[in-house]
């Protein structure tokens, strides 16, 4: 603060000397000006030719007026102590040479006054006390020369205002004591100048220093603030995720429940199929799951109704282009679809799409594929989100599978792939009772093969084997959905087939035998065909009750072999005995 303080008394002083400086200036002019008048004033009063010798002196003391003003000026404000004793020797010289000046001039003692400026520019530089030193060297070397010009020239004064010699050192002694008033008052004035600046400047810089304070907060309040917006920008970034988490958990949560609550396959990939749709904002979702020994994608459920797209997907769905996704198990992920690599989107205006595999127990189940028309529509976090939606399909799906092989095994023979004994057993009661109720006819149909111990002993228990399955296969084609057919013990089946007449149920049994004894049964080294007989029965035609619709039937076939083989029987109606419907 103390330096900061002495720097602006500097700055004012700066301004004082710069005003010295000014003044010095105008003191060159004056004098010129002066000598010009003394030159014309020496002309008009005495007519006499001008003193050259005279004018040449008053030149030579302007000039050297000038240069002890050039070096006054150079030299401030005075730096050092060398420099300060040049000006004050300058300064001198200026008095001075303006004293001796004024006394050789002709009108000189009314210019007295002219010895203000240098000491005024003191007064304004240095204040009033440093002037005294001048003031009474200016009185000094006034009356001095002015006493020794009037005696030495001999020259009386041409006003004769001063008729005693005495009187003009007391004439300037008194002009110089009203300089030293006006030199006092003007001090005055210059301190309060000064100190009127100074607290200017202290002002102004007091001023700075705030402005440079309310800089700094200016700048503080900045960066708070930009720190509020990043952190802003932070929390709602968590935000958006958090949010984009709790869709995600959503979504997993339904489709767990579904797949909890869905038992039928379809229903259910239907069902995950509108969720991703739902959730993700796609043009189309597929899932195409693998058949066969071939991996061959078959499209199972999917979100497109045109019938023509669809059959573009369904048929190029086995493009070589998803191959890393159902072959190796790989997600797929394109933004900016080209419809000559993936054929399945030609024509389709389809510009984004994600291929997720369906991976149980580290097989292809099938694959997820969802599509975009716009380009760029899909990122990581789409694939990672449809990767976990697979993975829990995957696990339903093979659940089902799962499901669908113990039930298989539960219900299904082995060898030909007929319900097993069992399953016909539980069915029958069923089917009875919907035909009591919904009153309408169940037949059966009972068959054996005939001299199959002969077929065993002759080609072999394995060839014995494929008579059987080539029956069931043959057997299986000719029946209705509805149809149970079940082997019901060793080489022998039956077949129940509701909403079907006696009529009926016989014309299918002849159709059967016809059928089978016309079939040649070959394994690439033997060759041969077999013969059936068959027994039919139906309710309510030939029996009334559950079981004797099993009876029945199993009398009649008895009857057919009885009767030579290769032929049909019908039971009797409600009799309990048969009669031959057809023989071979
Ligand atoms: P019939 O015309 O009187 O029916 O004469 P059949 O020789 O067929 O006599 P039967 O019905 O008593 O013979 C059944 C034979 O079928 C006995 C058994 O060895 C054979 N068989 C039963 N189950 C199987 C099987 O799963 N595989 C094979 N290869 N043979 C079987
Ligand atoms: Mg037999
Ligand atoms: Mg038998």
């Amino acid at each position: 603060m103390e330096t900061l303080e002495k720097n602006h008394l500097t700055n004012t002083l700066g301004s004082c000397f710069r005003q010295e400086g000014n003044i010095t200036k105008f003191g060159w002019v004056v004098l010129a000006m002066l000598i010009a008048e003394d030159l014309t004033a020496r002309l008009i009063s005495t007519q006499a030719r001008p003193e050259f010798g005279l004018l040449a002196t008053q030149l030579l003391i302007w000039v050297a007026f000038i240069l002890a003003g050039v070096l006054k000026i150079k030299l401030s404000p005075t730096k050092n102590e060398a420099e300060s004793l040049i000006y004050r020797v300058a300064k001198y010289l200026e008095i001075a040479i303006m004293a001796i000046f004024l006394s050789m001039m002709y009108h000189g003692f009314i210019f007295y006054f002219v010895v203000l400026l240098p000491i005024s520019s003191i007064i304004l530089s240095r204040g009033f006390k440093e002037s005294v030193p001048f003031i009474l060297l200016s009185w000094l070397t006034q009356a001095l020369s002015q006493f020794i010009v009037l005696n030495a020239f001999s020259r009386v004064n041409q006003q004769g205002v001063f008729s005693h010699d005495l009187m003009l050192p007391i004439a300037i002694t008194a002009q110089y004591l009203l300089f030293t008033c006006y030199g006092y008052i003007l001090g005055r004035v210059q301190r309060e100048y000064v100190r009127s600046q100074e607290e200017n400047q202290i002002l102004i810089d007091r001023l700075g220093d705030k402005y440079v304070q309310l800089e700094q907060a200016k700048k503080e309040i900045q960066s708070h603030y930009e720190k509020i917006i990043q952190t802003n920008e932070q929390l709602e970034e968590a935000n958006n995720k958090l949010t984009a988490s709790l869709a995600e958990f959503y979504t997993l949560q339904q489709i767990s429940q579904a797949i909890s609550s869905i038992f039928d396959m379809n229903e259910l990939l239907k069902f995950v199929n509108d969720v991703i749709i739902g959730v993700m904002g796609v043009s189309h979702s597929t899932i195409a799951l693998c058949h066969g020994p071939q991996n061959h994608l078959k499209v199972q459920v999917s979100s497109i109704f045109d019938k023509k797209e669809l059959a573009i997907v369904s048929d190029y769905i086995n493009s070589d282009v998803l191959k890393p996704a159902v072959k190796d198990g790989h997600s797929m992920i394109d933004n900016q679809v080209d419809p000559d690599e993936y054929p399945f989107t030609r024509g389709r205006k389809i510009q984004s799409l994600i291929c997720v595999p369906l991976i149980a127990k580290g097989n292809v189940l099938g694959i997820v594929l969802i599509e975009h028309s716009l380009p760029n529509a899909f990122h990581n976090d789409n694939v990672r989100l449809l990767e976990i939606i697979a993975q829990q399909v995957s696990i339903a799906i093979e659940n089902a599978r799962l499901h669908q092989q113990m039930h298989d095994l539960a219900t299904l023979d082995g060898l030909t792939g007929a319900y097993n004994r069992l399953y016909f057993q539980d069915n029958l009661q069923i089917e009875f009772k919907k035909a009591q109720e919904g009153n309408y006819d169940l037949s059966i149909l009972m068959f054996d093969i005939d001299h199959f111990k002969r077929i065993n002993d002759t080609h072999g228990h394995l060839f014995g084997d494929l008579v059987l399955k080539s029956i069931a296969a043959f057997i299986k084609k000719k029946l209705r959905k509805e149809d149970i057919f079940a082997r019901y013990g060793g080489e022998e089946f039956v077949i129940l087939m509701p909403h079907t007449t006696l009529e009926q149920v016989v014309e299918k049994a002849e159709d059967i035998r016809t059928g089978v004894s016309a079939m040649i049964i070959s394994d690439r080294v033997i060759s041969a065909s077999v013969t059936i007989s068959i027994g039919v029965s139906s309710f309510p035609l030939t029996a009334d009750s559950q079981m004797n619709l099993v009876k029945s039937a199993d009398d009649a076939l008895y009857e057919a072999k009885r009767q030579g083989r290769n032929r049909v029987c019908v039971a009797h109606k409600k009799t309990g005995s048969m009669e031959e419907d057809t023989a071979g």
